[in-house]
């Protein structure tokens, strides 16, 4: 059974966030995140919206009725409360249209999934709390991947291994706004598309897949292959159920990437919730 306070409750354009996690950003935002249960964030810019109080909704932005996305954001908010009921951990998927309405007008077509063979991912309706990353951010999974990972990295410890987790979800908001702000800097879709995964396509978003670390080694280079943690991964990891998703000559013709790791156990559960 979770806790509201570890729990992220994602719907398409807000997320309502535990406000203990949150860092006020004024003297206004420290007075509210104090006596806030849960903050409404705005995905495409990390903008606090309202903080859910005792006494009501307390809005923290002019004209927050008309925000987009508010009244979806308000229903989740009303239906956490089942969250908190032992043994209801289903976890559903948040549409894919404002996605592609959004990949569209970006100029990203159907063409990038199928020269890569990539799906479309689409982003969880809740994440778990999973500890906190190299940079003490919280580290936001799905629950399976997020219980997966906590034993993992424990029992790494015991072999004197150290894990730490780089990233783990990652919202189309976040993938999204990286590609806006380079094609604004006159970078082409193609130059993009080099580095950075297309929005929409990262195994991230599904809250399945993060990059794992382990300390004095750059994050996410490839000389995270000759570290002990990446040998105790090859050796250990499947037996938790992880998989590295893009080992080298991958189908997908994405580079090496000996740092990025898949729970595999949770795709069949999802495809099993929507048979
Ligand atoms: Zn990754």
């Amino acid at each position: 059974m979770r806790g509201a306070s570890d729990i992220l409750i994602n719907t398409t354009e807000v997320e309502l966030w535990p406000a203990y996690l949150l860092r006020a950003r004024s003297n206004r935002d420290a007075r509210a995140l104090a006596r806030a249960r849960r903050v409404l964030r705005r995905k495409r810019d990390g903008r606090y919206l309202a903080a859910e109080l005792p006494e009501g909704l307390l809005a923290l932005v002019p004209r927050l009725a008309r925000e987009p996305g508010l009244d979806g954001a308000l229903a989740a908010l009303d239906a956490a409360s089942d969250h908190r009921r032992p043994g209801i951990e289903r976890v559903g998927q948040l549409p894919l249209a404002r996605l592609e309405q959004r990949l569209d007008a970006l100029g990203l077509d159907h063409g990038y999934g199928q020269r890569t063979g990539l799906p479309l991912v689409a982003e969880p309706d809740w994440l778990a709390l999973a500890g906190f990353d190299r940079y003490r951010r919280p580290l936001w999974l799905h629950v399976d991947a997020a219980r997966a990972w906590q034993h993992l990295q424990s029992e790494a410890l015991r072999d004197d291994v150290v894990l730490e987790a780089i990233s783990g979800y990652r919202s189309h908001d976040y993938q999204l706004g990286i590609f806006e702000r380079k094609l604004i800097r006159g970078q082409s879709v193609e130059e993009i598309l080099k580095v950075n995964a297309a929005p929409g396509y990262s195994e991230h978003h599904s809250g399945l897949a993060l990059d794992i670390g382990t300390p004095g080694e750059p994050p996410a280079e490839e000389s995270f292959e000759r570290t002990d943690a990446f040998a105790w991964l090859v050796d250990n990891a499947g037996g938790h159920g992880f998989v590295m998703s893009y080992p080298r000559d991958n189908p997908y013709g994405i580079v090496y990437e000996p740092w990025h790791w898949a729970w595999q156990g949770a795709t069949r559960n999802i495809c099993q919730s929507h048979a």
